[in-house]
């Protein structure tokens, strides 16, 4: 390690913050730095000169992959000519008005207007913001409870931390949970009714969710949340007919829909929307990750025709809106946008996701799914996951003390590939650039094979 690295490395333990992480033992030095220099294609680089081939994409987000020319250089661009302007009281640039008309073409039918954020966190904050206004402005004062689900991912501010249905994201930090509701988790294969299919199984989800909105009263509930895929909960595609059932109750007691499209948005399934994927019809939209494959920070809320014809009225009764950031839509953002959403396009991620997830998602499932340990292999596009157990005949999980999934993940790195270990369960979670190749997934089945092998034996 050069003499700079090792600064950098003391300086981290001493000043950096970081976020999902284990500050006593990051601090102390017992859990490893590691300092990326650089990207190409798949592959990370760090300072100590090791490589590894990136199957998470970062947060799921670098989905054209690293060192892209064309978005490095419309960010360089945008950053000469004009580097800031806000967008209150109708100001606007070429890059975030292009950018608004790029989404709202490629966004599922029935959608009207992006409103621009930083994170995905930040999205849906506006969102649950909007979806009060609407009802206040619909004279709906009680209608305003918001039902999300255990195991999703909505991100970790003061309100979306309570959306988010994962523990870990909950604990001591005194959230406002009171109007955030959770319900079962879609999630067919920790079912408790082993014997019940995956469409029986979606009933009960259904029913369930119907159970919670008779006994709060329906007159109470504004809006449900959901990725189209779980996944930070654990990487898991909705059982079938999921969304059809779920979408007639909320139909049935005029609820509105939120699709958490942070993930799946801009082709990571092998559609442009996880919503055009699964037959679902939103109110709202929530983008992030895949909007600027992370190239710089940028969100979005995509509002529907039938809601935004809603806030309009309000404007005209109340006045402009008061809900802004500073940065919301960002000129040097919303260009690496224009140039990440036309390299998409040029070339053909969208149909590579789908294509090249199924090859991989069946060479995995070919080399792991055999093994004693494995209990599940799942996913679908470009995502896919290989959840541990103990015992596979009465489907008994491992004691969380054991770490399995994270040692797992540390053998993967060591064998030159990064998968997550997602945080509950264990779960080793792969989400890779939507440009991976046939061979490069090759490559991290094969590195997949060996770590659970070395850490679990034959
Ligand atoms: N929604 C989903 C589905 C996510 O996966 C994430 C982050 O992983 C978020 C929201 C929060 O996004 P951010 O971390 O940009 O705030």
């Amino acid at each position: 390690m050069s003499e700079h690295s090792n600064e950098l490395t003391a300086w981290d333990r001493d000043h950096f913050f970081h976020p999902s992480t284990h500050m006593g033992m990051h601090a102390r030095g017992e859990t490893p730095t590691r300092i990326i220099a650089r990207g190409e294609g798949v592959y990370i680089t760090d300072t100590n000169g090791r490589t590894s081939l990136d199957a998470f994409a970062g947060l799921y987000c670098v989905n054209v992959g690293y060192g892209r020319q064309k978005i490095s250089d419309a960010i360089a661009a945008q950053a000469k000519n004009l580097a800031y302007y806000h967008a209150y009281v109708g100001h606007g640039t070429e890059a975030s008005i292009t950018l608004s008309n790029m989404i709202i073409d490629r966004a599922p039918k029935g959608m009207s207007r992006v409103y621009f954020g930083l994170s995905g966190s930040d999205a849906n904050e506006t969102n649950i913001k909007l979806i009060w206004y609407y009802n206040n402005i619909l004279g709906r004062p009680e209608k305003k409870k918001i039902i999300s689900r255990w195991r999703g991912y909505h991100g970790s501010g003061v309100m979306t931390g309570s959306l988010t249905g994962l523990e870990l994201f909950h604990n001591l930090f005194d959230l406002p949970r009171a109007p955030i509701l959770h319900t079962e988790a879609p999630y067919y294969f920790r079912r408790l009714d082993r014997s019940m299919s995956e469409e029986q199984f979606s009933q009960y989800c259904a029913d369930k969710l119907e159970e919670m909105i008779l006994a709060e009263g329906p007159d109470t509930i504004a809006a449900f949340i959901g990725e189209p895929i779980l996944g930070t909960g654990g990487i898991v595609p909705p059982p079938d007919g999921y969304w059809q059932k779920i979408q007639a109750v909320l139909e049935k007691y005029d609820i509105l829909l939120v699709a958490d499209e942070v993930v799946t948005g801009f082709g990571r399934l092998g559609s442009m929307f996880g919503s055009d994927h699964y037959g679902i019809k939103p109110d709202l939209i929530t983008i992030a990750k895949g909007l600027t494959s992370a190239y710089a920070p940028l969100s979005g809320s995509i509002v529907s025709h039938k809601m935004w014809q809603v806030l309009v009225e309000g404007s005209d009764k109340m006045g402009a809106i008061g809900h802004g950031w500073t940065y919301s839509a960002h000129p040097i953002c919303a260009a690496a946008g224009v140039a990440n959403l036309e390299l998409v396009d040029e070339l053909g991620l969208v149909e590579n996701a789908g294509s090249t997830g199924a090859y991989f998602r069946a060479e995995l499932t070919k080399a792991v799914a055999g093994h004693r340990h494995v209990g599940d292999v799942r996913g679908d596009g470009l995502m896919a996951a290989v959840e541990f157990v103990e015992d596979k005949d009465d489907r008994r999980f491992f004691d969380p003390s054991r770490k399995i999934g994270p040692q797992v993940s540390a053998a993967l790195l060591e064998r030159g590939v990064i998968g997550r270990a997602m945080p509950q369960g264990d779960i080793l979670g792969f989400a890779p650039p939507l440009c991976l190749s046939r061979e490069e997934a090759d490559i991290v089945v094969k590195a997949a094979a060996a770590a659970i092998e070395s850490v679990l034996g034959k």
